[in-house]
Order: C-alpha cells, then sequence, then structure tokens
C-alpha cells in the first residue's frame, strides 16, 4: 500500500470509470498489478515498541482483520472514491451496513422516517429488533415530500430511503430529503443498491451516509454476501466502530471479488440499463401487459426526477401482468432462460413474482398498500441478448392473450 501524496492528488482528478479500476491500489515500486489478497486474521510486528504504536494508534497499521485489513481497505477506498464519499466501510452483508448504521447513530428514544416500500429484511430489521431497543420507525410514502416532513418529530434522527423502489419504481427527491433532514437536525441515509454510484451518487446530492449491499450490482455475478456505508469522516468513525466491536466485518476474500467487481461495474451497468430499457418498450407494447414500472419510460409519473437524478435508469423493472397471479405464475414457469429467484443485480436476468415470494409475508391489506398485486412480476435484467430475453418472456405472454 502507497499512501503517498501524489497519488491521492492525481485521483482526485480521475473519472468514475477510472477510478472504479484503479481507486485503492496505488501504483508503486513493484507493486503487484492485480489487487492482492490478505487471508490473515491478524498482523506481526518487528519490536514491542512498534506493536504499542499501532495499538495505541499512534502509527497507522493493521491489527486484525476484525478492525481492518488491506484487502478490504482496497474495497472501500475504491466504493468511497466511487460514492465520492471521505470514508467507506466495508460489513459482512447489506443487513448488517444497515445495522451498524444504526448502532452507531441512534439511541433508545430516537426515531426513524423511512420510506414503506424499503426492502423486507430492512423492514424487519427496524420493527422487530431496533423497535425492540426502542428506535421507533414512522413509514411513509417515499415520493410524498409532505408525507416525510409530517412524520418528522423533534425525537427523529435518521431518515432512510431507497430509491427507486422494489419492485415499482417510485422515485424519492434525494437533494430535498436532504434539504428537510438538515432542517430538522436529522441525517439522510440512502440505500443505493439499485443505482450504485455509477448511476446515482446521493453524497453528491446532499445525503449524509449511503448504503449499499454489494451482494447484488457491485459483485453482479452472484459470488458472495457483502456490504458497505459511505459518508463523511466523521460518521464513518462511528459506523466503524460499531463493526469492528460489533463484528460484522467483511472477508478478505469477499472484498476481493467485490473489488473486482468494481472494475466492470459501469460497463454492466450501462449494458445492463439499455437491455432493461428495451424489454420495458417492448413489454409496455404487449397485450397481456397491464402495466410496466420503469422510471425510463416516459409515463412514468417521476420519469423527469428520475432523469434529472440519475445517471441512468437501472435495471430493474416491474410489470403487471392480465390474470392475475395465476397469469404471473404461468409466464415464471414458461421461462426457460431466465432464472427464478429473489435475487437482483446480476449479469444473468432473474425473475421474481413478488406478492408470493419475496413479500409473500404481507397480509392481504399490505400488500394493497404497497401495490403489490396478484399479477406484479419484477424482472432484474442482466447481460444476456435482449431477443432472448425478449423471447423467454414472450412465450409465457403470448398465451395469456
Ligand atoms: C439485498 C438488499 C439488501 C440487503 O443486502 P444483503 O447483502 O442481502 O444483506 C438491502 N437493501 C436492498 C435494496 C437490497 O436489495
Amino acid at each position: 500500500m502507497h499512501d503517498d501524496i501524489p497519488q491521492d492528488n492525481a485521483q482526485a482528478a480521475w473519472s468514475l470509470e477510472t477510478l472504479a479500476i484503479r481507486a485503492g491500489h496505488d501504483r508503486g515500486p513493484e507493486q503487484e498489478h492485480a489487487e492482492p489478497i490478505f487471508p490473515t486474521s491478524s498482523f506481526v510486528y518487528g519490536s514491542a515498541a512498534e506493536a504499542a504504536r499501532k495499538f495505541n494508534g499512534d502509527e497507522p497499521g493493521n491489527i486484525y482483520s476484525r478492525f481492518t485489513n488491506p484487502t478490504v481497505q482496497t474495497f472501500e477506498k475504491r466504493l468511497a472514491a466511487m460514492e465520492g464519499g471521505e470514508r467507506c466501510v466495508a460489513t459482512s452483508s447489506g443487513m448488517s451496513a444497515i445495522l451498524c448504521t444504526a448502532l452507531a447513530l441512534l439511541s433508545a428514544g430516537d426515531e426513524i422516517v423511512a420510506s414503506r416500500s424499503l426492502f423486507g429484511s430492512t423492514v424487519s430489521l427496524l420493527d422487530k429488533y431496533l423497535a425492540r431497543f426502542g428506535i421507533v420507525t414512522r413509514y411513509v410514502e417515499l415520493a410524498d415530500l409532505d408525507a416525510w416532513e409530517a412524520a418528522i418529530t423533534p425525537a427523529t434522527r435518521l431518515l432512510f430511503a431507497e430509491t427507486p423502489s422494489n419492485p415499482l419504481a417510485e422515485v424519492a427527491d434525494i437533494a430535498a430529503l436532504a434539504d428537510m433532514a438538515r432542517r430538522h437536525d436529522a441525517w439522510l441515509a440512502i440505500d443505493n443498491c439499485f443505482l450504485t454510484p455509477v448511476l446515482q451518487r446521493p453524497l453528491e446530492l446532499g445525503a449524509d451516509i449511503v448504503i449499499h449491499s454489494a451482494t447484488k450490482y457491485l459483485d453482479g455475478q452472484g459470488r458472495a454476501v457483502g456490504g458497505a456505508v459511505v459518508g463523511g469522516h466523521d460518521l464513518l468513525e462511528g459506523v466503524f466502530g460499531a463493526v469492528r466491536t460489533a463484528g460484522p466485518c467483511m472477508s478478505p476474500f469477499n472484498a476481493w471479488i467485490f473489488t473486482k467487481g468494481l472494475e466492470t461495474l459501469g460497463l454492466r451497468m450501462r449494458a445492463q440499463c439499455e437491455n432493461a430499457r428495451q424489454l420495458a418498450v417492448w413489454l409496455a407494447d404487449h397485450s397481456a401487459v397491464a402495466s410496466v414500472h420503469y422510471t425510463g419510460l416516459e409515463n412514468h409519473p417521476q420519469h423527469a426526477l428520475a432523469a434529472r437524478q440519475q445517471a441512468g435508469f437501472g435495471a430493474v423493472l416491474g410489470f403487471t401482468v392480465k390474470g392475475g397471479q395465476q397469469g404471473a405464475w404461468q409466464v415464471v414457469d414458461a421461462t426457460q432462460l431466465i432464472s427464478i429467484t429473489g435475487n437482483l443485480g446480476d449479469v444473468k436476468s432473474t425473475i421474481t413474482h413478488p406478492a408470493s415470494t419475496t413479500h409473500g409475508k404481507l397480509s392481504d391489506e399490505q400488500k394493497a398498500a404497497a401495490g403489490i398485486t396478484p399479477g406484479l412480476l419484477r424482472v432484474s435484467v442482466g447481460l444476456e441478448a435482449p431477443a432472448d430475453i425478449r423471447a423467454d418472456l414472450a412465450r409465457g405472454l403470448d398465451a395469456l392473450i
């Protein structure tokens, strides 16, 4: 690791494409070309005095891989640079990234205001676990700024949103939420899993914290579970403390996979967005499809906001088929190529029936309130040829006409 100043200065001018490939692994004398893996639990020193300096924090360096590990640091530096954050802390999963953010920022009696359409395990974490420790979450419609404002109380410390939402692709105005958070002395955290820094950089729009499930697009090839939190030094020092104390750190092997994943993230995202756009246009025209939820379509209610706030429309789309659950299941069961799974963000296209899987635990009323209708399907569009993805869905859809 060569943390010399000239390299950092050069990095400040690099574009996202370059940072994705070069950040966190500086050029030095006789350096490994590929990022090395350090599969070690701990680190040793040349003397008692050196050990003391490292443990006291008088000298930077690694002590134990629950705290820091060079391979994990490479991933952290690269993702921080791509998100435009001062610091990143990697975690064992997206969920532990959210948990450790809460551990770092919140105390009993504090409140969270969150979008209703959050990832299911996030809702469970907030309602089943954080609630037991006296942290209350109030849910609001993601796109309704007045509802956010109305839900804030003097105890509110954190606004938490996932935008665009899954699977209905609603969009929150991040700059407006950041402004609201500042006025109420709260922080804004954005789960940026669906767009990644390639398509959306919440910190530049005023958010305080960005959260990732690296499991999805950052890896992009379904190989590892991991997460990350990105933001300013002060907040991230707290998150780092929570991770190193509670222990959900990222393994060096997984960090290496995610680091290599970041190198192709831009190319993958742009290609997957284009495949998704083509599929959305085709689906919108199919007579067995009642509606398509994709911010890239001009008739999407928040198309203009998405176009302004995002550098692309993402590669996950929802669509409702005629014939309710039976029709939806027929389309799923007619596929031969697309993976039937709840996962997303992979180069392999995936299809999900939310009402019976990811949102299956919700009551019928909750499903109706969340817009999870029986005929709704979600496709995470991968890198297969668009014509093959279309043909795979056409088999089931044509049978419904
Ligand atoms: C998958 C996901 C998570 C949780 O991440 P894990 O890596 O599975 O723990 C959080 N938020 C969103 C939006 C996700 O899609």
